[in-house]
């Protein structure tokens, strides 16, 4: 399992979440407000595919 990165603009730990169509990874800043995009409706592991594209941010535009 990847591990979730900080944020890349604020630096905060992220988190990944999920209920019945959503699955992201957002900062836990709120007033930073980061995400990942939503992932809820992919197939395969949306809890990894989230990671993968949270992972791969680097600080461009929210
Ligand atoms: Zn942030």
């Amino acid at each position: 399992m990847s591990e979730i990165l900080n944020c890349p603009f604020c630096g905060h730990e992220a988190e990944f979440i999920q209920d019945t169509c959503e699955a992201y990874v957002e900062c836990t800043n709120g007033d930073c407000g980061a995400c990942s995009g939503n992932f809820g409706y992919h197939s395969g592991d949306q809890k990894a595919q989230a990671i993968a594209a949270w992972n791969t941010r680097t600080g461009d535009a929210k």
